[in-house]
């Protein structure tokens, strides 16, 4: 099989202005060891992804940690865009903050150091969203539950206050998002524990915009919000951290594989994440899938064309990603008859057979999308490929 790239992902930072308790790529909100992609990398990366993806309706996600942090390189990213015809479809997820700060939050220290960081400084929420339109952002997803957002201010600044979050959306639908060709999302996760202060923020969200519910989504005259997210998801936590529930690989894996658990066609949510690969880190790496399971290059060393080919001719003896390269070829071929791929279906067949792995799996990393990070499991997995 071969793999070719869907959507790109660009994490444009692992700097946020939030600490959500299960952040997976444990952004941070201090200045040590951030991370950042500038307009330069990403036009180069995304000239190189049209190179390599055959997909005519591929996706430009700017993503991150919060990447309006580095508001002025996505606007110029998002001009190159419009300006060179590419056909591509930009969007953004956001916490909303940056976008949507105004009083007490805005003046925050941390929050204002981060304003002036980003070049959002110069902008009130209603001249940043207009900017994003008109430099041709297509969509925009806004997370807002119990873990991004609060009522009220928050001491720590940990999430962002709802009535910023208020003004952001009042923005964004003013500003003709919340359409069929500019797409408005709410992307609501909660664990059980979080459902109820939750649903009671986005009551309180959707009646301010004074929107009613239809079906999953929301509307009023000819505007949608789109609703998404993962209910009764289960906290994942930032990785090295113990004070969250850990999903286990267990569950992950029943989440994922019901195909090939002999239940109804169709996959769980983690199974999407290889069609929505893939994902350029802020640092670089590159990851073939959405879940970051397994680096296979960096952009900064080398170009997307030539690590995707690396990967397609199966190249395992790259001393640095040989090993990833070997596995995902491996899954590649062992999930064959499926026609798509992923770390969860793979392992899924692997552990049926050999029940060991999945304890191993489990003590030591909790996640598929943790396993690519960690040498040593990648070293079992092989050694379980190299005696299959
Ligand atoms: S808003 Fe997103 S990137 Fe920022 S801390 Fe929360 S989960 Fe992480």
């Amino acid at each position: 099989m071969r793999y070719e790239p869907r959507h790109l992902n660009l994490h444009v930072t692992n700097k946020c202005n939030n600490y959500c308790r299960f952040c997976y790529i444990s952004a941070t909100q201090h200045d040590k060891n951030e991370f950042f992609l500038d307009s330069n990398i990403m036009i180069r990366t995304i000239n190189e992804f049209s190179k390599c993806s055959l997909n005519p309706n591929a996706k430009i996600v700017f993503t991150g940690g919060e990447p309006t942090l580095k508001f002025n390189d996505i606007l110029n990213t998002l001009s190159y865009i419009q300006e060179s015809h590419i056909n591509y479809s930009p969007v953004m997820f956001t916490n909303g903050g940056l976008l949507g700060a105004i009083g007490k939050y805005r003046k925050n220290k941390v929050i204002s150091h981060m304003l002036n960081f980003s070049g959002l400084n110069k902008h009130t929420p209603k001249s940043a969203v207009n900017e994003l339109k008109k430099a041709g952002l297509n969509g925009i997803t806004v997370s807002v539950d119990a873990n991004h957002t609060s009522f009220n201010d928050n001491l720590k600044c940990h999430q962002v206050p709802l009535y910023c979050i208020k003004e952001l959306f009042d923005q964004l639908l003013d500003q003709g998002y919340g359409t069929a060709e500019n797409e408005l999302i709410l992307d609501v996760s909660y664990s059980d524990a979080e459902k109820q202060k939750s649903e009671e923020i986005i009551e309180n969200l959707i009646s301010h915009l004074n929107f009613k519910k239809k079906g999953n989504d929301y509307i009023k005259d000819n505007q949608i919000i789109i609703r998404r997210g993962v209910v009764g998801f289960t906290l994942v936590g930032r990785v090295g951290e113990t004070n969250v529930e850990q999903l286990k690989l267990e569950d992950a894996l029943d989440l994922t594989c019901e195909k090939l658990n002999g239940k109804k066609e169709g996959y769980g949510p983690l199974c999407f994440n290889y069609e929505h690969g893939p994902d350029i880190d802020s640092n670089g790496d590159v990851y073939f899938c959405n879940g970051q399971s397994f680096l296979i290059g960096n952009i900064f060393e080398d170009n997307l064309q030539n690590i995707f080919l690396a990967l397609n001719t199966n190249h395992s003896i790259n001393e640095k990603y040989g090993a990833n390269i070997k596995i995902l070829n491996f899954m590649s071929n062992f999930t064959k008859q499926n026609k798509r791929n992923c770390i969860g279906e793979t392992l899924n067949i692997l552990i049926q057979k050999e029940p060991d792995l999945l304890k191993t799996i489990n003590n030591a990393a909790g996640l598929c999308w943790n396993l690519g990070r960690n040498k040593d499991l990648q070293q079992i997995i092989l050694n379980y490929i190299i005696n299959y």
